[in-house]
């Protein structure tokens, strides 16, 4: 392509991107496609000769967009969100552009010092401690993994980094029953073992016990374990629930473990000064993980790690090959040196784009609208006799169902479960669920960038008349 022809075609794409954000409601929420349908469309070989643009643009338009699930939808309302803002897109754009790979100071000093500054910014909206630092990761899956090989480090003197495991290594890591599946995946990946993973029971709010982990810390130890981590969650995935950060810094001050906050999703609405009450004594903790990339506005991926003291976690992961040293080494922070890739991506880009966009004022005016719409589905929810919320709505996510006196479980879950696939093959709107002490329950979390009341109220008409049909196919 000639840079004649980037241009002209790049003016084009704007206008499509345009044209998409202005019209992503007309599309349906999630592909009516079959699996394999779409990989049956491309030929069996990569092509020898170049295409024109206009080809690639229209094969795009026939065969990509159909088969996409729109994420950016106002009424997806699954998962969590991974909303996205024009802001953050135009700095994506640029991030592309410049293409530079942000390794380490020298590779890009602009990107490593406005990192920096956008993570102290965030730091200091969301109250966390003045003395802790961050950087961005791409998600919080990595981000908590390097967190893990980190405290196995610190808790051995950095012995496994250089000698591998002995296979004498008794280790524990400890999380409620509810903590999401990466902490799972991080335990296995850093050799801690999926065994060694202790679940420790949850209250009536889904929140972890703080006695239960202390008697659970106590039986390892008495059977001579290593407790490595506890990593609590402000928000878990299932219903958001918050797990007592105070007493779990307590415990694990005492007990000399590292105790790790995954605030993925909610961490979002510590800007809020009234939910930043829910990582009092954090101070005491020594990492915490919250996405940009979920509920704030910006693409993915964009997560942010604080700690509380780098320089264990720059110990385990550092390594100075001669051909990546510089001069400034000793005077900057090399971001490579604070997790698990070498390469970086810009990042810090697109949030000082977001945070200057809106303001900290204009994204806090966004997340405060997602939290009321929430409250006003929940009164509709709880005004329905036959609809339960099974969780507390600590913010914007609400767990609810169907339910009928003399109805075994097993019968509730399928036509709940009948009820939210309904809803989805309409194309309308997007539900995902989760089991709630062995109940289906359907997730509604309301955070997208552009989701206002009519598309909530659109939502509602269709749960409740979806809901009459399926109730009479049962
Ligand atoms: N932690 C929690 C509480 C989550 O809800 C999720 C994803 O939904 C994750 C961690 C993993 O996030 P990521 O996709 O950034 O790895």
């Amino acid at each position: 392509m000639t840079k004649e022809e980037f241009r002209k075609r790049a003016h084009e794409l704007a206008d499509w991107m345009a044209d998409y954000l202005e019209n992503k409601e007309s599309y349906p929420v999630t592909p009516r496609v079959k699996p394999g349908e779409i990989y049956s469309k491309f030929p069996d070989l990569a092509p020898e000769l170049p295409e024109s643009f206009d080809t690639i643009m229209q094969d795009f338009q026939r065969d990509i967009l159909p088969g996409m699930t729109h994420w950016q939808h106002p009424s997806f309302f699954g998962y969590f969100p991974a909303n996205n803002s024009e802001p953050s897109i135009l700095a994506e754009m640029l991030m592309a552009t410049l293409g530079a790979q942000c390794m380490s100071w020298l590779t890009s000093p602009a990107a490593t010092e406005l990192e920096e500054k956008v993570c102290d910014w965030l730091r200091d909206a969301k109250g966390i401690d003045p003395s802790w630092k961050g950087s961005i990761h791409d998600t919080a899956s990595t981000a908590t993994l390097s967190a893990l090989i980190a405290a196995r480090e610190r808790a051995t003197g950095y012995e496994i980094n250089h000698r591998g495991f002995t296979g004498k290594e008794k280790f524990r890591v400890y999380a409620s029953s509810q903590v999401h599946s990466s902490i799972d995946k991080a335990v296995k990946i850093a050799g801690i073992g999926l065994e060694n993973l202790v679940k420790i029971p949850v209250d009536e709010h889904f929140a972890l016990v703080p006695d239960e982990l202390e008697k659970a810390i106590q039986a390892d130890r008495e059977q001579g374990y290593l407790p490595l981590m506890v990593i609590s969650a402000l928000g878990t995935t299932s219903s958001t629930a918050v797990d007592p950060i105070a007493d779990i810094t307590r415990i694990c001050d005492r007990e000399n473990i590292w105790h790790h906050i995954d605030a993925a999703f909610a961490g979002t609405a510590l800007l809020l000064p009234e939910y930043q009450h829910l990582i009092e004594g954090h101070e005491g903790a020594d990492s915490y993980v919250f996405n940009p990339h979920k509920w704030m506005m910006t693409n993915f991926d964009c997560t942010i790690m604080y700690l509380k003291d780098p320089r264990g976690f720059v110990h385990t992961f550092s390594s100075n090959p001669e051909y990546l040293k510089t001069r400034q080494d000793e005077e900057v922070n090399n971001y490579r040196d604070w997790g698990i890739p070498l390469g970086r991506r810009f990042r810090a880009l697109k949030l000082w784009f977001v945070i200057r966009s809106y303001g900290l004022e204009g994204i806090r005016l966004k997340i405060q609208g997602h939290l009321d719409l929430a409250r006003k589905a929940e009164k509709w929810i709880r005004n329905e006799e036959n609809l339960e919320i099974l969780a507390p709505v600590n913010f914007n996510t609400l767990c609810f169902r169907y339910v009928s006196e003399n109805t075994s479980q097993e019968e509730l879950n399928s036509l709940n479960e009948a009820w939210m696939n309904a809803v989805n093959q309409s194309g309308k709107a997007f539900f995902t669920h989760t089991k709630l002490n062995g109940n289906f329950v359907i997730r509604w979390v309301i955070g997208q960038t552009d989701v206002e009341e009519k598309h909530i109220q659109e939502a509602w008409v269709l749960l409740v008349d979806t809901l009459k049909a399926t109730r009479k196919g049962f």
